[in-house]
């Protein structure tokens, strides 16, 4: 792999709007085939790579990240060009004048640039100056004089709107950029997979990169189903809570460690969360302590959960747990994670994965 800069830059320059993941799926299967001993791509678009274990017997386990990403769809070209569209997951509102973002054409082939159209500051009626609008007020500005001049690109209604690619470096250890949600997932499955090519794990494990995370939270549901693994760890980000407005509602920080998920809960009309199985929880933490390597507790409610609510999927369900990477300004372009964290997270789930085996006793109530 190259420097973790250098690869999550490329890994967020290629575009995959959730249910539009075909460049991540083929990208992915790519990197995944010259390691695994199978790579599968099922009908949703989910790969998983298979590392078959020492011990056929063993409890299986499987690390999924999403590598969907949220953004925008067209739903108008209005006559004189400009674009209208809604919300693809949950793209901040607050967050969208003024951006630059890629419009595809709707066989998804090409893209073209363009950006969300900001109301004229000299024109803003004091009114309207902290107001945020509603995606039905906003546009998108190709350009464009007409209507045709989008048609001709092959860009119309159900055309896929992604932030533009955009990471820097900033300060000595941080990065920031669209989709580090969940391209720094997507980074330690690539991580694990090239460490598993040449250390073989005790049980079969299964390395999936999942679909619609962004969108349903239900794409990798199909995986579950067909791999029936007896334990499950999640990778994702996590929001940081170390800035100057969320003033650590929540004590999770860049550059003091990977968190272990305790306990997520959406806690709107999904219901969806995880409060995950306590001894593989415990044997992570255990793991990275192990390690002597610092790690972050954490629980959030609110506008939060993820696709590890399939837990409760199968006959017996799945021991399922949760590793993030703290994670600032969570769905805006700039999101912001540490390099520190993101070393160490690949370092824990190398560890973890290897030293996983029937002796990790997940049995509940003994
Ligand atoms: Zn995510």
């Amino acid at each position: 792999m190259k420097s973790i800069y250098e690869e999550l830059k490329y890994l967020t320059s290629i575009s995959a709007l959730s249910g539009m993941e075909d460049r991540m799926v083929s990208e992915m299967v790519k990197r995944f085939e010259p390691l695994a001993d199978e790579v599968e791509v099922d009908n949703l678009g989910n790969v998983t790579a298979t590392f078959h274990g020492k011990e056929e017997e063993s409890p299986s386990l499987l690390i999924f990240a999403h590598m969907d990403e949220l953004g925008l769809m067209v739903t108008k070209v209005e006559s004189n060009g400009f674009l209208r569209f809604d919300r693809i997951g949950g793209v901040p509102e607050k967050t969208l004048r003024g951006q630059f973002v890629d419009v595809y054409s709707t066989d998804g082939k090409e893209s073209f640039p363009g950006f969300i159209g900001t109301h004229a500051h000299h024109l803003t009626p004091p009114d309207q100056k902290y107001i945020v609008p509603k995606t039905d007020q906003m546009y998108i500005d190709m350009g464009f004089t007409s209507d045709q001049e989008a048609y001709d690109r092959g860009i119309n209604i159900g055309s896929a709107v992604t932030y533009s690619p955009n990471m820097r470096q900033i300060g000595k250890t941080r990065i920031t950029g669209k989709t580090m949600d969940n391209r720094v997932g997507i980074l330690l499955l690539i991580a694990l997979a090239e460490y598993l090519n040449k250390h073989k794990p005790t049980g079969t494990v299964y390395v999936v990169a999942c679909v619609q995370e962004e969108f349903s939270i239900r794409g990798v549901m199909p995986a579950f189903t067909r791999l029936e693994p007896d334990a499950s760890i999640c990778i994702d980000i996590t929001s940081a809570c170390d800035t100057p407005d969320l003033n650590y509602r929540y004590n999770v920080a860049l550059g003091k460690g990977p968190a272990v998920l305790q306990m997520n809960f959406h806690g709107r009309g999904t219901l969806a969360g995880l409060i995950p199985n306590p001894k593989l929880r415990m044997f992570i933490e255990k793991t990275i302590e192990d390690l002597d390597l610092p790690y972050q507790r954490q629980t959030i409610i609110g506008e939060i959960t993820d696709d590890a609510f399939t837990l409760v999927l199968g006959k017996y369900g799945v021991a399922m747990a949760h590793l993030s990477i703290p994670m600032r300004y969570s769905h805006s372009p700039v999101e912001t994670c540490d390099i520190q964290d993101i070393e160490s997270g690949i370092n824990v789930l190398r560890e973890v994965v290897s030293r996983f085996d029937a002796s990790v006793d997940l049995r509940r109530g003994v």
